[in-house]
């Protein structure tokens, strides 16, 4: 029989997989993080050595060559990864979300083809397109259109702000093929980067996170074979919501890395500073703001595995991811702000560590549903 109550004990294989991506931090990613985020550059190398030993791609089932980790084995490598770098992490990272709606929703021919095939057997990389410059938050307000004819579908429009476009080989896009029918008439597509009439745009240059990669996609006149369609026709909203379920404790977990990093550098900072002749963690409005941020982390990183372990039981309460994300993003953009007040000016320098954390972290309030649309949810589930 199964043991009764909470657990919070790793087993040992999780405990192995949180060192093995601890020890690759370490040593593949922190060494580079600030190189590759001052010349914005793109961390295929790191991609690579990390799909190596099974540290990305991590959810797709062994059936298609993947590792099949659990959602909770995810957010233990997504820690580690976000306390090394989360603008690398959320590149090395993103196939994983361009992969959901194959495994939410693909057929099992999709999934051999585009997951082991591509993903894994090519090593591929692949983005997920929701965001259009008009429509973010408002998810069923997308323009992009796919019109069945000829049993193909010709897609028209535009995605902005997606991660690792100028990349990717393929892209899980979401379209309407029934404007009239709002939100019940959008539907998913794998589109592939050389389709005629397939283009990416700008690169964005941006405040933080600058090792990911963030650009537009254009679709002219794209024609994209019936197959490519991801579960049914019209199904695509729910699609999109059920992949944020699953995605964001992952988001989440990243910033609960950011915050365990703003923790460390603030102790070890506040423990060797002096001012007015003692250490300045001694002087309680820093030590207080360095226990808040002990707190936040701890309790961030438990809404993160209640968010992550509820994903395995297949019984999804779409309140736990919200508040996982929410919590994390908003308590490690206070813990960024705190970690630079801690190191006062030289928190602002480039030379020490907390300046990029703060450029880093705001965005997590943003991207996978912002800080208000995570409320928005828990206020549409408590009153429902
Ligand atoms: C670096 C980066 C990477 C990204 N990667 C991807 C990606 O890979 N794929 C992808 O599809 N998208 C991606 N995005 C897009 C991201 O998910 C959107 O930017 C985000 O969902 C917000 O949409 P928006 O920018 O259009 O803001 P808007 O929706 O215009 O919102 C503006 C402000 O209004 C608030 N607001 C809007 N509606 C409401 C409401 N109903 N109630 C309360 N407040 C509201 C928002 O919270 C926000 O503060 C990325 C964005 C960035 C910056």
């Amino acid at each position: 029989m199964a043991p009764a109550g909470v657990g919070f004990q790793l087993t040992d294989e999780q405990q192995m997989l949180q060192r093995m991506a601890r020890e690759f931090t370490t040593k593949e990613i922190i060494p580079v993080a600030a190189d590759y985020d001052e010349k914005a550059t793109f961390p295929e190398d790191i991609f690579r050595k990390a799909l190596e030993i099974g540290l990305v791609n991590m959810n797709i089932p062994e059936a298609y060559g993947g590792v099949g980790a659990s959602p909770l084995e995810e957010c233990l490598v997504a820690e580690e990864f976000g306390y090394g770098c989360t603008g690398i992490s959320t590149s090395i990272s993103l196939n994983s979300l361009a992969a959901l709606p194959l495994i939410l929703a693909g057929s099992d021919a999709q999934k051999q083809y585009w997951l082991g095939e591509r993903l894994m057997g090519k090593g591929e990389f692949a983005s997920y397109g929701v965001t259009e410059a008009a429509a973010g938050s408002n998810v069923a307000g997308i323009q992009t259109r796919a019109e069945k004819k000829n049993g193909a579908y010709i897609i028209n429009g535009s995605k902005t702000f997606i991660t690792n476009a100028s990349h990717a080989s393929f892209f899980c896009v979401f379209a309407k093929t029934d404007p009239a029918a709002g939100h019940r008439g959008m539907s998913c597509f794998v589109v592939e980067r050389d389709m005629p009439g397939v283009s990416t745009g700008k690169k964005f240059d941006k405040l933080g996170q600058r090792a990911s990669d963030t650009a537009e996609i254009v679709f002219e006149n794209v024609e994209v074979p019936a197959e490519n369609l991801i579960g049914q026709e019209g199904a695509g909203f729910y699609l999109a919501m059920k992949v944020f379920d699953y995605s964001r404790p992952g988001v989440a977990a990243a910033a609960v890395g950011l915050q365990r990093r703003c923790l460390e550098e603030s102790v070890r900072y506040a423990r060797e500073r002096e001012a007015f002749g003692v250490p300045i963690y001694q002087h309680h409005a820093i030590g207080h703001k360095i226990a808040d941020m002990a707190i936040h982390y701890q309790a961030s990183r438990l809404l993160v595995w209640q968010a992550a372990t509820q994903l395995s039981s297949g019984q999804i309460d779409p309140k736990l991811p919200a508040f996982a994300k929410a919590f994390a993003a908003d308590k490690a953009t206070q813990a960024a702000v705190d970690a630079v007040q801690v190191f006062g000016g030289y928190g602002y320098m480039k030379e020490y560590p907390v300046e990029k954390l703060l450029r880093d972290v705001k965005i997590f309030q943003i991207y996978e549903g912002t800080s208000e649309i995570q409320r928005n949810i828990i206020v549409r589930e408590l009153f429902k």
